[in-house]
Formats: structure tokens, C-alpha cells, sequence
């Protein structure tokens, strides 16, 4: 039964006192099925490197419909929107709040431009303006570890917690950092681009952005192999068999393979390194891994990563992302409900039926 105390959404007085994006709607079990129907929805879009995701998602972070398809490097607006019309029917589409993309960065979500991501050939590619003007709705832009970090925030294990680091260890390695309970941002969208911390000089690595040494240019599930390779080559030694795929080392690993082994060691300290940065830089309370390389093989890399950060600043703790890799799609469906980035919660048009969640510790 619908409570009677439910928010006023013409004030913004709530809104107006709240300065946490962990202020969580809690209008979920007042929800009836059959009012389903009737409420306005958001659409997610979550731009990966080699999958795009989207989603028809409720307030409560409930994914309706959702399609997956590999990400084209060419006409990426003509693509979302089609992948918009393939998720949400144009009725949908026309009652939905809005759309949020979180979209490999970098990006300038001033503009709504994919700037130049280095895990996708994509230069300076227009996304807010063509969809808004398309669909008539409002199109939000994110990176999408911001994106992954507000799914976390509203959804996930950041949900109690105000300083918090998102790691994601993917195609690429990418942060996302709420501090005192907020997003930093940065000037156009792109803070903690973590993955390119200067994390080593012996092998010199190039990164996808070019540059060496970069955690991203060992680390990733792009360059794992280039590593693994130039591991062996430096120590002098032998390939026992040589891996097509980054899963082949951790296989390798598993059976007991000497080189494997020693080689999950050196990615130990250069993850340790990655996230001794992350700490120093951030001082987070947590610590959510997430990305398909850190999920799919937490034992191998997780202790030697923990074994391998300084104690400089006391070990917050590490948990892996309990959303199924979903947080950043997550997070662009609070981007489309109207997330202000200046206030770090929902702004006013996105308080309907919003309760404000009670002040931690009380
Ligand atoms: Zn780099």
C-alpha cells in the first residue's frame, strides 16, 4: 500500500539540502506491477570498446528490456539510435525521461562529444546533439566509469559508503571516485582516467594513448598479451605455450605453468602500483574492482595485487562489483532520470516520488 508521506516533488527543498547522490529513491516497494505501465522510464546506453549495451530501466534499477550488439567503429550515433529503437518501442522512447550514455572516454560531456577514446578508432564524434534531436528527449553523456560509479552509489556496494573508487579492469582500466559523497568530474568529464598512471620503467610499455609505462598498457585485457610477451623476452624466457587470448594466461596460471606463475607476480606489482596511485590520490574507505579481467579472475590477480600496495595509507577495502557488470549501464539510467552533476544527486526534474534517504549515522 502506497505510504501517504511520499516527498513533495513540486518542492525542491529536499533536493536543495541534498548533497550525496546516495540519496536512493526508495519508491520501489511502493510499486505495484500494474502501475508499471505508467511510469516514464529512462533508456541506458553503455559505449564499450567492443559491446554496446542498452537498456529500458525503472526508477528502481529494475532492466526491462535490454539488447547487446559489438560496437561498429563508424556512423556511432545512427548505431544508438538504433539500438534505442531496438530496446524501446516509440512510445517508450517518447514517455521516457531521457537517455544517458556512459561511453568510453575520453569525452567532454559539455559538448556531448566522444572525444577520442583509445580502445575505440572514434575521433570527435557528436552524441547528445544528433540524439537529442532525434528522439526530442534529453541525452546525458558520461564516462562511463563516472557512469559505473553512480550505478555503484545508487545501486551497489557504494550505496552506505561516501568515498569510494570504482576500478575497472576491462578492455581498458578506467576510475570513477565519489569523494565526501561526490563525483569528481574534472574540467570536462575525465577525472581519474587511472588507467594512465605512470606504473613502470623496465618494460616500457606503450599504452593505447601512445605513451609508455601506462597501467593500461600492461594491465588491460587489451595489452595482457603484449605484456606477457615482453615479460618473456626481457627475462629470456621460453614460450611453453604460446596464448592467443589474455584467459590462456590465467589458464596457464591455474595448471601450475612456472612462467605463468612468475608472471602473475610482476602483474601483481603493477596492479599493486596501479592501486597504491588509486589510494594515495583518492584516500577511498573502498575499493570496487569491476571490468571483465578483474571478475573473471579475482584469486589470481587480487591477493598478489593486495600483497603488492603500500601500507603508506591504511588498506581500505576491496570487494569486487556485485551488479554483474551492469554498474556503468546502471549509472547512465540515473543520467537519465537527470542526474546533476553539480549537485551530485538528481536535480529537481528528477525528484518525482523521490524520498530522500536519511542522513548516515542516524
Ligand atoms: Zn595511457
Amino acid at each position: 500500500m502506497p505510504p501517504t508521506n511520499l516527498p513533495d516533488s513540486s518542492s525542491s527543498e529536499s533536493m536543495m539540502k541534498a548533497s550525496h547522490p546516495l540519496d536512493v529513491w526508495r519508491e520501489k516497494e511502493y510499486v505495484s506491477p500494474n502501475l508499471h505501465s505508467l511510469m516514464p522510464l529512462g533508456i541506458a546506453i553503455d559505449l564499450g570498446a567492443t559491446h554496446t549495451r542498452a537498456g529500458l530501466i525503472d526508477r528502481s534499477g529494475q532492466i526491462l528490456h535490454r539488447v547487446s550488439t559489438p560496437t561498429p567503429h563508424q556512423d556511432i550515433a545512427r548505431f544508438l539510435l538504433s539500438l534505442i529503437r531496438n530496446v524501446a518501442t516509440e512510445e517508450e522512447i517518447s514517455q521516457a525521461v531521457g537517455v544517458g550514455i556512459s561511453a568510453a572516454g575520453p569525452v567532454d560531456i559539455q559538448q556531448g562529444v566522444l572525444v577520442n577514446p583509445p580502445n575505440i578508432p572514434l575521433r570527435n564524434i557528436a552524441l547528445v546533439g544528433p540524439l537529442t534531436e532525434s528522439l526530442g528527449i534529453p541525452v546525458y553523456l558520461a564516462n562511463d566509469c563516472h557512469a559505473g560509479i553512480i550505478g555503484e552509489a545508487y545501486f551497489g556496494a557504494a550505496q552506505e559508503t561516501e568515498n569510494v573508487a570504482y576500478v575497472t579492469l576491462s578492455t581498458g582500466i578506467g576510475g570513477g571516485i565519489l569523494s565526501g559523497g561526490r563525483i569528481i568530474l574534472g574540467k570536462k568529464g575525465n577525472a581519474a582516467e587511472i588507467g594512465h598512471f605512470f606504473v613502470d620503467s623496465t618494460y616500457n610499455m606503450i599504452c593505447g594513448c601512445g605513451y609508455p609505462g601506462h597501467w593500461e598498457g600492461y594491465a588491460s585485457g587489451r595489452f595482457l598479451l603484449s605484456f606477457y610477451r615482453a615479460w618473456h623476452i626481457h627475462h629470456h624466457k621460453t614460450f611453453t605455450e604460446i596464448p592467443s587470448i589474455p584467459e590462456d594466461i590465467f589458464h596457464a596460471a591455474c595448471e601450475g605453468l612456472p612462467n605463468a606463475l612468475e608472471f602473475m607476480d610482476t602483474l601483481g606489482i603493477i596492479n599493486g602500483r596501479g592501486m597504491s596511485d588509486v589510494i594515495v590520490a583518492y584516500d577511498p574507505e573502498l575499493i570496487i574492482l569491476d571490468g571483465s579481467v578483474a571478475l573473471h579472475n579475482y584469486s589470481h590477480l587480487v591477493p598478489l595485487m593486495e600483497e603488492h600496495i603500500d601500507r603508506f595509507l591504511p588498506l581500505p577495502e576491496i570487494r569486487l562489483s556485485s551488479l554483474d557488470g551492469d554498474a556503468p549501464l546502471l549509472g547512465a539510467s540515473i543520467l537519465a532520470y537527470g542526474y546533476d552533476t553539480s549537485i551530485g544527486s538528481l536535480n529537481e526534474g528528477g525528484t518525482f516520488l523521490f524520498e530522500r534517504k536519511s542522513e548516515k549515522g542516524t
